[in-house]
């Protein structure tokens, strides 16, 4: 996932701290990085493929400015090369860009004169506001012209050398945010865990953040709209900040991942105490009129979709669906006011679950909304009584493990709470099996296990049945994530359907069966 981080600075002392923001970005993934500072009147650029430790090595120790801005990227249009990493820049503007701008190929039309360098959607918005400034408009005029006519998602922050002291950012469905440093310089950034903020405000779609360092070095910053004047300042909500410390200590843990394996005792105990204290009470009174859920997620968060489905089903006795949140938009399916659909997702910002969210939102449909981060695009348009927090804090590692357990365990806890009042024996005893779950994963998280099948693997599959069928899909894709080797989950009884055909003596199969159920059946699958 691609980051974005600007600073306007009383100093001139951006591109270290650009840097260090561009580091605290590195946990979401990303295949290159760049960063752009103005100062004299003049752009400079640098570029490099990899880690941010390629991109420190290509910079100059003289490199500084008081006005920056700087890129990870995950390529998505245009090979992972060093033209086309970010800053998009044509020596006038530069850019740094999140997300994906559709109609660039039809807008190149409107700058016949571009020199193109590279194959990115994002270039297009780089040559429009160039054009649009040589046309007279002023910086920030520009930018607004080119928002206009652009159509995709996007997170943008711009600069251009004939406007020293200027930063522009622009959101539209991609989340930016602009805060203010403990020393009053300001930052734009695309994840306030990257920067230590005392306030920031998120910006809402169609806003454009205007940011101005005066000849005095104060730093001032306004908000505009997409449509509106640009003489009419709107005016924004300041938060409270947190420190970055408190999202990026790894304690004595090596990595992320390791991290947030050791809290997820922590983050069932919070589902337990939040069962307790009611917390799920508002949900499951709206459930209590539905007779079909659809539960809704990308990657993991469908995977505890999947879960999610088998407990409505068997402790709610409803129809339940779990469904990909890209695929879902092409069933069309009808809206009824007896359904309700739950979309689930850690950050709150999955592109693809905002679009399902939206088509069903637009056709009148009722929706719920599991995340982890209350202040998400998806947690914003929810109404208070369907918005469940998973309360996982932070997850920087790009295998979602302690999220992925708040899912599955909220979605427990929900199904718990519906019983509490029709099967209160079932209640008591699910609720007792949870509250084991912290002291068992803790007893768990203590060793390592490694196997040596794995070094040699020419492809891995985990099988399961029923409720370990999604886990084995969860366990495929986390290995994928984390090692790059071929994995796939599959339901236990699906295997002599093809997959059997491959197997060979390099062939690893892991088999999930921890209890009696099915235990029979799966056996049979492993002869
Ligand atoms: N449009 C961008 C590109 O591929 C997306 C990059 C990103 O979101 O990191 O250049």
């Amino acid at each position: 996932m691609c980051g974005i981080v600007a600073l306007a600075s009383k100093h001139g002392d951006v591109v270290d701290r650009l840097v260090t923001g561009l580091t605290a970005l590195e946990y979401r993934g990303y295949d290159s990085a760049g960063l752009s500072t103005v100062s004299s009147r003049a752009l400079h650029t640098y570029r490099a493929v990899g880690r941010v430790e390629n991109l420190r090595n290509v910079i100059p120790d003289s490199a500084d400015a008081s006005i920056g801005i700087a890129h990870t990227r995950w390529a998505v249009m245009g090979a992972v090369t060093e033209e086309n990493a970010h800053p998009q820049s044509d020596g006038e503007t530069a850019v740094v860009h999140n997300g994906i701008i559709e109609n660039a190929h039809e807008l190149k039309i409107l700058v016949p004169d571009a020199h193109w360098t590279g194959q990115t959607d994002t270039e297009i918005l780089v040559h429009l506001i160039s054009k649009f400034v040589t046309d007279g408009h002023d910086f920030a005029e520009a930018v607004q012209e080119t928002v206009r006519l652009i159509k995709g998602t996007y997170a943008i922050a711009a600069i251009h050398k004939n406007f020293p002291g200027t930063i522009i950012g622009v959101r539209h469905i991609n989340p930016l945010a602009v805060g203010i440093a403990q020393n009053g310089d300001l930052f734009l950034t695309s994840d306030i865990a990257a920067v230590p903020l005392d306030k920031f405000v998120d910006l809402d779609d169609g806003d454009i953040c205007v940011i101005k360092r005066c000849d005095n070095a104060n730093i001032q910053t306004s908000f505009f709209n997409f449509d509106g004047e640009l003489a009419i300042p709107c005016e924004k909500e300041w938060q409270e900040g947190r420190s970055v410390s408190e999202f990026c200590g790894l304690g004595d843990s090596p990595d992320f991942t390791i991290k947030e394996i050791r809290e997820q005792p922590q983050v069932i105990q919070k589902c337990v105490d939040a069962l307790q204290n009611g917390i799920y009470a508002p949900f499951v009174e709206c459930l209590q009129t539905k007779e079909l859920l659809n539960l809704v997620g990308c990657g993991s968060s469908f995977h505890a979709g999947l879960i999610g489905k088998y407990w409505v089903r068997k402790y709610l006795g409803m129809f339940a669906c779990s469904e990909i949140a890209s695929e879902f938009k092409f069933e069309n399916g009808p809206i009824s006011k007896k359904s309700l659909n739950i979309f689930i997702s850690q950050s709150g910002e999955t592109l693809d679950t905002i679009r399902a969210l939206e088509d069903v939102r637009g056709s009148g449909g009722e929706f719920a909304v599991l995340t982890n981060v209350l202040h998400s695009t998806m947690a914003k348009i929810t109404p208070s009584n369907l918005l469940v927090g998973l309360n996982a804090g932070p997850e920087f590692s790009v295998v979602s493990t302690k999220a992925f357990l708040a899912q599955v365990a909220t979605l427990l806890c929900i199904a718990i709470q519906y019983l509490n009042a029709r099967n209160p024996k079932l209640a008591d005893s699910l609720t007792q099996d949870l509250e084991r779950v912290p002291y068992l994963i803790g007893e768990i998280a203590q060793h390592e296990y490694t196997s040596p099948l794995l070094q040699d693997a020419s492809s891995i599959s985990f099988l399961g049945r029923g409720l370990f069928y999604p886990l084995a899909l969860e366990a495929a894709l986390k290995l994928k994530e984390i090692t790059y080797l071929q994995a796939e989950g599959l339901p236990g009884g699906e295997m002599k359907h093809g997959d059997i055909g491959l197997i060979d003596s390099r062939s690893v199969c892991v088999v999930i069966a921890p209890t009696k159920a099915h235990f029979r059946k799966i056996a049979s699958n492993v002869h």
